[in-house]
């Protein structure tokens, strides 16, 4: 187990900035997430970690010594993939210990105690003369998890692994991955683009735009505050409107091309910042009687059903909202209802 300190990790492929001086320090024991959009430079920023390229600049520590120039061998981080990359003709048994052979000088008996011991962790007890061929997926996904947890690595890191798996086992296996890391703690970092999967398995998120920090905080922090409006739209969704709000005599009032909105107070934004006001979608009460923000009258456009919850887009005074709501559809295209926004808040353009 250790801490992780990147340091102005910067890498370019010709004229593309991959990473951009990105930084951060993880404590030993911590599990972080890589988010953001497909090329934004989270696959560059783990391999280089992880020791597959070589950085441009900036400095990688684990447990205080430097991994730049280590060969990825010598560097004792567990990689777990997309592609599994097992070895389907060889049993659970040969694949799980396959590194253990090459690394370490254990006897058999040994060897097998530490095979069924992680085989135990990942809950596969007995699976060892299985055939890889005839696991399912979630199987096979936990025997490379298995292979390599079995070597006892400082770190582990994953890059989008649960991608090519089915919502329900994609969502099974994320509990698994959190739960495996509660109880043996080994410091991780994850790099996905989905969202869900950073805000739910994550102590902090790191939100990458274009090979640059944008962000690092608990999630929780992120979707309540989210500062910039790329972290406004990529964690969570959100409505976006443009102009100027004027806070004066106790109430605050959004001005912007298509006329004002009366909302309720919010805090203090930044005075030189320029207004960007987001809404979520959750915070648009639609025929709901109590609420803090004036009503205003609305039209439903559209509704979509999502299971859980429903979408609506709704009209107010000529801009268009999503909102959604718990449950079934309640209202029809075309209906005439009141819109409260309940909360907003600003980031920077
Ligand atoms: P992500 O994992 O977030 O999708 P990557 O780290 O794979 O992003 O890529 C970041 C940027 O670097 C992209 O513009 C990508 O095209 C570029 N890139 C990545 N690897 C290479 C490479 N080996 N050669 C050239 N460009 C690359
Ligand atoms: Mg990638």
């Amino acid at each position: 187990m250790a801490s992780v300190s990147v340091t102005n990790l910067r890498k370019t492929y010709g004229d593309v900035v991959a990473v951009d001086d990105v930084s951060i320090d993880i404590d030993d024991g911590e599990f972080v997430s890589i988010l953001g959009p497909s090329g934004s430079g989270k696959t560059t920023m783990l391999k280089s970690i992880a020791g597959f390229v070589e950085p441009d600049g900036g400095s990688i520590t684990v447990a205080d010594k430097e991994m730049i120039g280590l060969p990825p061998e010598d560097r004792n981080m567990g990689l777990v993939f997309q592609r599994l990359a097992l070895f389907p003709h060889m049993s659970v048994f040969d694949n799980v210990a396959f590194g253990l052979r090459h690394r370490e000088n254990l006897s058999e008996s040994e060897l097998e105690e530490r095979v069924s011991d992680i085989l135990e962790i990942v809950s596969l007890p007995g699976y060892g003369e299985r055939n890889i061929q005839n696991l399912s997926g979630g199987e096979q996904q936990r025997v490379a998890l298995a292979r390599v947890l079995v070597l006892e690595p400082d770190l582990l890191l994953y890059d989008e692994p649960l991608s090519d798996l089915d919502r329900q086992l994609r969502e099974q296996m994320r509990r698994e991955i959190r739960d495996l890391h509660d109880r043996l703690e080994i410091t991780s970092i994850y790099v996905t683009h989905n969202q869900r999967e950073a805000l739910t398995l994550s102590d902090r998120v790191l939100v990458l735009h274009e090979g640059e920090k944008v962000r690092c905080a608990p999630p929780s922090e992120i979707y309540r505050d989210p500062q910039s409006s790329f972290c406004a739209n990529f964690v969570g969704d959100s409505n976006f409107l443009e102009g100027s709000l004027d806070q004066s005599n106790g109430t605050a009032t959004f001005r912007d091309d298509t006329g004002a909105f009366s909302l309720p107070l919010a805090d203090a934004p930044d005075e030189d910042a320029p207004d960007v006001l987001y809404i979520r979608p959750e915070d648009i009460k639609i025929n709901e009687g109590d609420g803090e923000g004036e009503p205003f009258e609305g039209t439903i456009k559209s509704t979509v059903h999502l299971g859980s919850v429903t979408e609506y887009q709704v009209e107010v005074a000529g801009t268009e909202f999503l909102a959604t709501d718990l449950g079934a559809p309640q209202y029809d295209e075309g209906e005439t209802v009141t819109v409260r926004f309940d909360h907003y808040g600003l980031v920077e353009a």
